[in-house]
């Protein structure tokens, strides 16, 4: 919950506004801001003060402890302009939410934490848990000097701009090791532990057993993601309490999908009493992986716990973002995001120039040029599958006439993908024409580089006949001239010469041109391929330079049948 607290009029009125927007994210504290703020200190996780810096500050410093529980405090001034993350940039969220409150009420964001001054993540933000020198090692990328990954196993991390070596290192492992006077451990959570119990099993001879394994094999627990069980199992409170002592989940899978999961060590016992040869070992193998430590047993007389160790290997991310029209304004933050949050770029070089000012130190760009489409999307998939985070960009949306299809095609079931959607071209135009996607519309390419005329023909003919509104897309280049006219006839079969036709040029770039005619009056030599032709249905008007075409408009147009 983020508290809000203001002393002033205006202050109230800015509050207010982001009250609004935020209905079951915030609460409004009144009354005297010295109370308001102990409040809201006591009870939030957040804090976002209308008042002068100073006045927080005063208001604050009895309060505060310890950075990594006190919530994180911005600041907001009486005039809107700023929003100053105050204490618990990192920790606390402040600085994620004086972005965030600076987007809402169009005031700039106040970010002093070093680490994001230069655009770079903290090390203690990098989404694993961090130990050992965090501060002293941050602060030398921050300084320029050099610091070495060593990742000892494939992560999906964030960019850093490491050094291929360096007196500081920043190391990438699950092993039970201690950090070096200049080094960052970063913990993945790459172990799953398979347990196996009898009923009754005792927590503490559970959570022994686990540690004592994970010590014999060198391994970290704080790399356990979670723990594995076979369904039967799903209730043993040894178990679950040591899951829970641990922080992890336990998950658990039905007995016959165990049963036909290959094991070292299957045995009788747990066939007999709950149907699988083996709990521990096949729990812990059934979403992959490596198997690290094979089945042991508590050495409590009698045994009643097992357990094995498996290194399940990195799912690479993969963000197929969409980088709208071109106007910066149109990228989405949450396009933004993914951007920052990718360690390889992939896409068209021209794409790249576009965001390449929001691209982190340390990103690494593949960009190539037009035409290796396929070639685009078998690097992003083949990166992503060696553990990447991978960012995919496309303009519009990256699913429209993009590189989503082609990558997707291409990707298995062994990487997470993410799709941002972006305002695509045929929205864009709209926007500058009027409304002319009121009602029903479709796209239709006219590239016929990858399929054939015929059947790009018959789809226009199909929109023709149901009076469907129509965008096309890839309209004409110097080697493909004749298709636009050839289209625009078969609409023509169909619709009055007089139905008006967008066409629109580089929309929301700079050089941005728009032109409402008629489907009698366009001459299609105008059109090129950094345009988009929107052909209007029989109900479509201009009206007043607009062009539109009516929701309702059964009322308006009935098609013949229904006459
Ligand atoms: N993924 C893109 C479309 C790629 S196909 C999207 O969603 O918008 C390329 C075609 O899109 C171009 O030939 C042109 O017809 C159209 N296009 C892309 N951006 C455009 C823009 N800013 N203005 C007008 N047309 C555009």
């Amino acid at each position: 919950m983020i508290g809000l607290i203001s002393a002033t009029a205006a202050g109230a009125a800015a509050r207010d506004r982001l009250a609004a927007a935020w209905p079951d994210r915030t609460r409004v504290y009144e009354g005297p801001a010295g109370e308001a703020v102990r409040a809201a200190f006591a009870e939030c996780d957040r804090l976002v003060c209308f008042l002068a810096t100073g006045a927080t500050v005063r208001l604050l410093a009895p309060l505060l402890g310890d950075k990594a529980a006190d919530p994180g405090v911005v600041c907001v001034d009486e005039g809107g302009r700023f929003a100053v993350s105050l204490v618990g940039g990192h920790g606390g969220g402040a600085n994620e939410l004086a972005y965030e409150v600076a987007e809402l009420l169009g005031a700039e964001p106040v970010v002093t934490t070093a680490t994001d001054a230069v655009g770079l993540a903290g090390l203690d933000t990098l989404g694993l848990p961090a130990e050992g020198a965090v501060a002293a090692v941050s602060r030398a990328l921050l300084d320029g000097e050099p610091v070495a990954l060593e990742a000892e196993l494939a992560w999906p991390l964030p960019p850093v701009p490491f050094a291929e070596e360096g007196a500081y290192t920043v190391r990438l492992t699950d092993r039970d090791v201690q950090p070096g006077p200049q080094e960052v451990l970063l913990r993945p959570p790459s172990l799953v532990v398979g347990v196996g119990a009898s009923k009754g099993a005792p927590a503490d001879e559970v959570l022994g057993l686990i540690e004592e394994a994970l010590r014999e094999a060198g391994l970290s627990v704080r790399s356990v993601a979670e723990l594995a069980t076979v369904d039967a199992k799903s209730e043993e409170p040894g178990i679950l309490a040591a899951a829970k002592r641990l922080g992890v989940p336990l998950v658990t899978y039905p007995a016959d999908e165990l049963a036909a999961v290959s094991v070292p060590n299957p045995s009788d016992a747990p066939l007999a009493a709950v149907g699988t040869p083996s709990v521990a070992e096949a729990a812990a193998l059934r979403e992959g992986g490596e198997l690290l430590l094979p089945k042991r047993k508590s050495t409590a007389k009698p045994a009643m716990a097992t357990c094995a160790v498996v290194r399940r290997p990195a799912r690479g991310r993969l963000a197929v973002v969409g980088l709208g029209p071109g106007a910066r304004d149109l990228l989405t933050p949450r396009a933004a995001a993914e951007l920052r949050r990718a360690s390889v770029l992939v896409g068209l070089d021209q794409y790249v120039d576009q965001i390449r000012d929001l691209i982190r130190p340390g990103t690494r760009v593949l960009e190539s040029g037009l035409g290796a489409e396929e070639e685009r999307a078998r690097t992003a998939v083949a990166e992503a599958r060696e553990g990447h985070a991978v960012a995919l960009i496309g303009s519009g949306d990256a699913g429209v006439y993009a590189m989503a299809s082609p990558a997707l095609a291409e990707a298995s079931d062994d990487i997470d993908v993410v799709g941002v959607p972006g305002v695509t071209a045929a929205l864009a135009a709209g926007a500058i024409l009027g409304a002319p996607l009121g009602h029903d519309h479709v796209s239709i390419s006219l590239s016929d580089l990858h399929t054939p005329w015929e059947v790009i023909e018959r789809r226009v003919r199909a929109a023709a006949e149901a009076d469907i509104v129509v965008t096309f897309y890839n309209p004409r280049s110097r080697g493909r001239d004749w298709q636009l006219p050839k289209a625009l006839a078969v609409l023509a079969e169909h619709r009055e010469p007089g139905t008006p036709v967008g066409v629109v040029r580089n929309a929301s770039r700079p050089d941005e041109s728009a032109r409402l005619t008629t489907l009698a009056g366009l001459d299609p030599a105008t059109v090129d391929m950094m345009t988009v032709v929107t052909v209007g249905n029989t109900a479509t008007r201009n009206i007043a330079g607009r062009m539109v075409t009516p929701r309702g408009y059964r009322w308006q147009h009935a098609p013949e049948g229904a006459r």
